[in-house]
C-alpha cells in the first residue's frame, strides 16, 4: 500500500482541478476511506482496483464528477443504486454533507462494508441497505421518494434506467455515470425512459485531469409518475431491457 503518496493537500489540488472544493477535513475523510477500502480489498473483494492512488483518482475524483449536476438544494435526498463500495453515493456524502443518502446493492458484503465506512467515519444522513432495486423500488418507502438516483458501472443504459427511474421523485434526476458511447446508449435507452417517465435533459462530458479516457454524466428527468408494473421482477430488466 503506498498510502503515503497522496496528502490531504494533494488531495485538495486534484479535486479542485475539477472545480471541486473540500476541506481538510473531508480531503482527510476521504484519504481515510481510502485506506479502508485498501485493507478490506485485500481479504474481500469489494473492488478491482486496489492501489491507493489508482483508487483515489478512478473512484474518489471520478465520484466527485457528479457535483457539478446536483440541485444545490440543502438536504437533498440522493439514492445510489448499486453503491457497491460506496461509489458515487458515500463519497459525495463526504463532500456534500448536507445531502441525506441512501446506498442500496444486491450483495451484502459490499453493503457491510459501506455500514464499515460510516461508522468509522462517524457519518450521519446516510443509509446503507442490502437489496435488489427491482424489490426496493416496489416498497412505498423507497418509490418515487428521491431527488436523485445515480449509479456508477451498473448496468447498461436501458436496463439502468428500470432500476433508477421508479426511485425517482416526479421532478428529480437520475444521473448514470458512464464511460464513451454514452451517445449511443442514450438513443438505445429512448423508449425505455419514456415507458419509465423520464425524459433524457442532457449528455454531460466529463475529464478527470490525469486520466485519458472520456466519461460522461447521462441525466434523465423524471417527468410523470412511473406505470407500478415497472421494474420488472428481479432479473427481467437485465435480461429483457425495455424496448
Ligand atoms: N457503483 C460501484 C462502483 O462504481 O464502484 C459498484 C459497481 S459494481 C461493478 C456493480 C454493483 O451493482 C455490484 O455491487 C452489484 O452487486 C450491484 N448491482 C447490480 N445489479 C443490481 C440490482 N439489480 N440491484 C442492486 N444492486 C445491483
Amino acid at each position: 500500500m503506498d498510502s503515503a503518496a497522496i496528502s490531504p493537500d494533494g488531495l485538495l489540488e486534484m479535486a479542485q482541478m475539477l472545480n471541486v472544493s473540500l476541506t481538510f477535513a473531508q480531503a482527510g475523510q476521504l484519504l481515510r476511506y481510502a485506506d479502508i477500502l485498501v485493507d478490506w480489498n485485500t481479504r474481500v473483494n469489494l473492488t478491482a482496483i486496489t492501489e491507493h492512488n489508482a483508487v483515489i483518482s478512478l473512484h474518489f475524483l471520478d465520484s466527485l464528477t457528479v457535483l457539478r449536476a446536483l440541485p444545490e438544494q440543502t438536504g437533498t435526498t440522493l439514492l445510489d443504486v448499486g453503491a457497491g463500495a460506496g461509489f458515487p453515493g458515500l463519497a459525495l456524502k463526504i463532500a456534500r454533507p448536507d445531502l441525506q443518502v441512501t446506498l442500496i446493492d444486491g450483495t451484502a458484503k459490499k453493503i457491510a462494508f459501506c455500514q464499515h465506512v460510516i461508522d468509522s467515519l462517524g457519518l450521519s444522513g446516510v443509509n446503507a441497505l442490502h437489496g435488489r432495486a427491482e424489490e426496493l423500488a416496489q416498497h412505498a418507502t423507497h418509490r418515487e421518494r428521491y431527488g436523485v438516483v445515480v449509479a456508477r458501472a451498473v448496468a447498461a443504459l436501458p436496463t439502468l434506467v428500470e432500476y433508477l427511474l421508479p426511485f425517482a421523485r416526479v421532478g428529480g434526476q437520475c444521473i448514470s455515470m458512464k464511460a464513451s458511447a454514452a451517445e449511443s446508449e442514450a438513443r438505445d435507452a429512448a423508449v425505455a425512459i419514456r415507458k419509465l417517465g423520464g425524459s433524457l435533459n442532457r449528455i454531460e462530458s466529463v475529464v478527470i485531469p490525469g486520466l485519458p479516457d472520456k466519461r460522461a454524466l447521462i441525466i434523465v428527468d423524471k417527468t410523470s409518475p412511473t406505470p407500478a408494473r415497472y421494474p420488472r421482477s428481479a432479473g427481467a430488466p437485465r435480461n429483457s431491457p425495455l424496448r
